[in-house]
């Protein structure tokens, strides 16, 4: 079993209608056919709209949600992370927004609490921490503290300055 030190939350930066099938085919489909063309997907976990957590791969596995990042103190990896994305992420001109629902809310304050609670080292931080980019389209270290997680289980660095303003100029372009 490889040791799990991080949990990466994400969006899809892609329509609210999505489900976990489009997502999958859209890391999966050619690179020329507007795709990934990845043998795996990016997420272990997607939550769907309508708040419905669809499990897309064991934990026992490395999906591509992100390049490494070290700095800070952390040593981010594939190899040592699960990752969790929602649907949605982005407005109708594909500007950041934070549009979950509340069910995916309350499906992802879920999953974070069971992550936290099954693996006692486990620290919690959003993708824009690790990355210039928006994604997921607000601050997890806020929604962490929203939801009850203690202080010491959330990642706090914010080395590309959130929430200065990240365009998303690209079409859905979910892991990187
Ligand atoms: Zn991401």
């Amino acid at each position: 079993m490889r040791t799990i030190e991080f949990l990466i939350l994400h969006c899809t930066a892609g329509s609210q209608a999505w489900t976990a099938r489009e997502l999958q085919a859209f890391f999966m489909r050619p690179v020329a056919e507007g795709g990934r063309g990845w043998s795996r997907g990016g997420y272990h976990w997607l939550v769907e709209g309508d708040g419905r957590a669809v499990r897309l791969y064991s934990d026992a596995l490395v999906t591509n949600g992100t390049y490494p990042y070290a700095g800070l103190g952390i040593k981010v990896s594939n190899s040592n992370t699960v990752h969790i994305c929602y649907t949605g992420g982005v407005g109708a001109l594909m500007q950041a927004v934070d549009n979950r629902t509340a069910a995916q809310r309350m499906a992802l304050a879920k999953l974070v609490r069971d992550y936290v609670a099954a693996y006692p080292n486990l620290r919690v931080l959003g993708h824009n921490q690790v990355r210039e980019k928006a994604c997921p389209a607000y601050w997890v270290p806020d929604f962490c503290h929203e939801i009850g997680i203690p202080d010491r289980r959330v990642w706090t660095g914010n080395p590309f300055g959130f929430p200065v303003p990240v365009a998303v100029s690209h079409t859905p372009n979910p892991a990187l």
